[in-house]
């Protein structure tokens, strides 16, 4: 029977951490960390994760400023709202909400890019992506470096592993490959064109789900006593969610296992915090 490792105890040492520098930054500089977070239309979801990230810079000391734009924004319009915020001298962590409406959605990269990378708290301009492949100092993104962080708190060591990380995506599977790879362990990054994916995640010690299909992990594609990071969410009801992982299942095979909701998710919101004071740190003063 797998261990829980359950996101809420991680994430309140992360935030407590946060708030102690948030304290020290105030007392020093007689300034508060700020994060402004643009969001464009009225997409349910992303409501509710703006307003957790609202909520937990309110608690730590933060200063958030959430920019709400109509659906119609255009692309020069919304361009033209982070250059004022790069520019902003009391604004130190900018991140867009995604999805962006229809409208705009192609434009996606333009726009994330345009963030000076040193406010990019979201950890997706180019510039922080390179800084990351190559080991440099580098706004991390939050979910995959949430991840990790989770691991080596709970003493689960990651060196000489071998990982499988299902999911390609730039935002979860490509990051975690590299931020594993740091970490020493020997990666495999799998997808939909994998071929014998069970055969490839049945040699895991740390499997790291990032798929977006309720339950796609089964309990038969585990080894035993495997560390199994569960990133998916997926709604199946109106107030259901589950990840990507068989969780009562697995959590009978692997040795270590994060549930879904209350496992990563609360890692990402911790992590945004620690990253909106590591871009002050980053700006100076
Ligand atoms: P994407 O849809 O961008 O990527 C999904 C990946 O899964 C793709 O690389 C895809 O492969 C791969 N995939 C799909 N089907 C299969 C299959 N049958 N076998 C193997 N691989 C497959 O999703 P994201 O990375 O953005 O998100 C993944 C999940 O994580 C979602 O549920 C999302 O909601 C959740 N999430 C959670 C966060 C958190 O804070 N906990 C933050 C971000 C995301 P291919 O590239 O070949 O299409």
């Amino acid at each position: 029977m797998a261990k829980i490792l359950e996101g809420k105890e991680f994430a309140t040492a992360i935030k407590e951490n946060v708030r102690k520098k948030v304290e020290e930054i105030k007392e020093k500089y007689k300034i508060s960390p700020a994060l402004a977070v643009i969001i464009v239309g009225n997409n349910p979801a992303s409501e509710v994760y703006v307003r957790n990230k609202h909520k937990a810079c309110e608690d730590l000391g933060i200063v958030s400023k959430v920019i709400e734009l109509s659906e119609s924004v255009s692309k020069d319009e919304l361009l033209a709202k982070i250059d004022e915020l790069n520019g902003d001298k009391n604004i130190h962590g900018i991140l867009v909400q995604l999805p962006l409406p229809e409208g705009i959605v192609k434009s996606e990269s333009e726009i994330l890019n345009r963030i000076d990378p040193k406010k990019d708290v979201d950890g997706f301009h180019p510039v922080n992506v390179g800084k990351m492949v190559t080991g440099e100092n580098a706004l991390l993104p939050c979910t995959p470096a949430g991840c990790i962080r989770m691991m080596e708190l709970a003493g689960i060591e990651i060196e000489g592993k071998n990982a499988v990380v299902i999911g390609r995506s730039n935002i979860v599977g490509k990051p975690m490959l590299h931020l594993l790879l740091q970490k020493n362990a020997t990666v495999t990054l799998c997808h939909s064109k994998t071929k014998n994916l069970k055969e490839m995640t049945k040699q895991a010690d740390i499997l790291v789900a990032a798929v977006g299909k309720p339950k796609f992990v089964t309990a038969d594609m585990v080894k035993e006593g495997a560390v199994v990071i569960d990133v998916g969410i997926n709604r199946i009801a109106p107030k259901k969610l589950v990840g990507d992982v068989d969780f009562d299942a697995v959590k009978e095979v692997a040795g270590f296992i994060t549930p879904v909701p209350g496992g990563v998710g609360l890692l990402t919101v911790a992590m945004l915090m620690e990253n909106v004071v590591r871009a002050f740190e980053l700006q100076g003063v």
